[in-house]
Formats: structure tokens, sequence, C-alpha cells
């Protein structure tokens, strides 16, 4: 009998339940002088994989002490409507962050919707003023995604300073942000870092990933990334995640086979998926700290 116990693992599901256990306690200690955080999601129409997400959002928030209250519209809903709705949870003091489940329907305007979210309240980080700060390396809510994996890396200890990391894929929300991010002036960053989308030739596409120290894919593409394309030893981050027509979660990556040759990789799921999660926390407890005046 052969049990074979996988040690390259990066498990985005203990990492998250660490950081959340940690928020847990700081909010716990502040209980008799504030209120609870909380967090205000909205979600639109009954798309299966929003659902869930939604649901761990909310399982996250509580065990981290954290109220969240879901409002849900029907697909037709209006962006008069949503607006409304946002500026009276900007107005509401007792609201410290909010999220717009995406994707909306075609008949909203999805940057018009998200900058009309107060920046302080943006626990997605997606406003385009906490981008901006977060590009210039200010303090700023940051993107959930690409804060949850900063996170991982920084809690296994892996050394992004001076490597070379490509990251495939480029939406505003994941590929762009964790680029700029692991370029920044930061202790998990000064990496040199490779963007690649699309546009990007194949042929280039892996000869940069075959020199990369640090592969980070958030696409949407099984097996877009194969073990033939990783150094020995490279780190893999998967962000993607795909529903087989068998109904199984993949990421990004032939994660078997990956798995043989990195030194580090992501599951899917149980990776980069509670990490985001986490990084939402994290940004609704320093929204919750900037409002109270709480170091
Ligand atoms: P998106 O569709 O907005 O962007 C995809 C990006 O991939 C684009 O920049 C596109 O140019 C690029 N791309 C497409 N085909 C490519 C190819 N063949 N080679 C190189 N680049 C290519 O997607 P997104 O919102 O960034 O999400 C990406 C994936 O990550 C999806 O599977 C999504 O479900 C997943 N996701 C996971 C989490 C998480 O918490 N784990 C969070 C957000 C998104």
């Amino acid at each position: 009998l052969h049990i074979y116990i996988q040690m390259n693992i990066l498990d985005g599901k203990l990492v998250s339940q660490t950081l959340i256990e940690k928020i847990r306690n700081k909010i716990a200690k502040k209980q008799d002088v504030f209120r609870k955080p909380k967090m205000a999601i909205i979600l639109i129409g009954h798309n299966p994989a929003s659902e869930t997400y939604v649901k761990n959002k909310i399982k996250s928030a509580e065990s981290a002490g954290i109220d969240a209250e879901l409002i849900r519209y029907d697909e037709d809903v209006t962006q008069f409507e949503l607006v409304s709705k946002i500026e009276e949870l900007n107005r509401d003091t007792s609201c410290d962050g909010m999220i717009v489940q995406l994707p909306l329907p075609k008949q909203i305007n999805v940057n018009n919707i998200i900058s009309t979210i107060s920046p302080d309240k943006d626990i997605d980080g997606f406003h385009p003023l906490n981008f901006g700060k977060m590009a210039l390396g200010q303090k700023s809510m940051r993107p959930a995604t690409a804060y949850g994996i900063l996170k991982l890396l920084e809690y296994y200890q892996i050394d992004t300073k001076g490597k070379h990391v490509v990251v495939i894929g480029r939406s505003n929300i994941v590929g762009k942000p964790i680029s700029i991010m692991l370029g920044n002036d930061f202790s998990v960053g000064r990496a040199t870092v490779t963007s690649c989308d699309i546009n990007t030739p194949k042929s280039l596409l892996n000869e940069e990933c075959q020199k990369a120290d640090i592969v980070i894919v958030a696409v949407g593409k099984p097996c877009l990334v194969t073990a033939d394309m990783i150094k020995e030893g490279a780190v893999v981050i998967d962000v993607g995640i795909n529903k087989l027509e068998s109904g199984k979660l993949v990421g990004d990556c032939d994660f078997g086979a990956i798995a043989e040759k990195a030194s580090w990789v992501t599951p899917v799921p149980g990776g980069v998926g509670p990490m985001t999660i986490s990084g939402l926390i994290l940004n609704t407890y320093e929204a919750w700290k900037m409002k109270n005046l709480i170091d």
C-alpha cells in the first residue's frame, strides 16, 4: 500500500482559515467598545457560480465575526435601482464595506457601478481610486484576489524579490493588479514581471513561462498551462476556475503533471479561491478599523 502525500501544495484553505481566525480574535478584543464590522453583498440573478461564491463569502465573514447582509435583485434590475442602493449603503454608517458580485447583466454598466461605491467601502478593491493607489504603492483597499495571492506567498515565505514572474491573463480584477503588486516595492513584491494575455503569441508565452520562477495563471481555460511550459522547481499559482462537463472543478493548469515538477503549486479548488475570500475579509477589517479610528 502506497500512501502518497503531496508535500508541495500551497494550501489556500488552511491559510485562509488561519488569517480569518486571527481577524476573528482581533475583532473580538474590540467588541466591548465597537460594534461588529458589517459588509453588504449585492447579488443579481441566480448564476450558480455566483451563488456559490456569495455563500462562501457570507460563511467566512460570519466565522470572522463580521455581519454579512445579502441584498438580492432580479436579473432585470435597472442601473438606477442599483446605483440608488449603493448610494444608500455609502451613507449607511452601520455598513463598513460592500461588494457587487460580478458578472452583471448586460443592461448594467459595470464601470459605473464600481465607481459609485465609496472608495473606503470598496472591499473588492476595484474602484479606480483604490486601483490607482494600489498601482502607486499607497495604502488602499487591494483587489481581493491579488491581495489573497500575496498573503499566500507571504505565508509560505516564497521569495519574490528579483524573481522572474510570468502572469498569464490581464483582466482588471486579477491579472493586471497582481502584475502591478508583485512589481511594487514591498517585501512581497520587487519582482521582474512579464504580463501576458490573449495577444501573446503561444511560442513567446511558452518561452517566458519556461524561464519563470513563478507562474501565475488567471485566464479561465483548462490545461492552458502544461508541465512542459514550467521550469523544474518553479512556483505555480492557478487562479482559474473552470467547470468541466462532468461537473468537476479544475483550474487553468495540468495540475497532476505540474505538481511533479514544481516546487509549489496551488490546487483548484482549495488554493486561490479561499485566499480571495480572506482578501475580502482583510479589506473589510481594514475598512472597519479606519472608520472607527482603531490602530
Ligand atoms: P477575464 O476573462 O476577464 O480575463 C481573462 C484574461 O486572460 C484576459 O486578459 C485575456 O486576454 C487572457 N487570455 C485569454 N486567453 C488567453 C490565452 N490563450 N493565453 C494568454 N492569455 C489569455 O477573466 P478573469 O475575471 O481575470 O478570470 C480569470 C479566471 O480566474 C477565470 O477562470 C475566473 O473564474 C477565475 N477567477 C478566480 C478567482 C478566485 O478567487 N480563484 C477570482 C477571480 C477570477
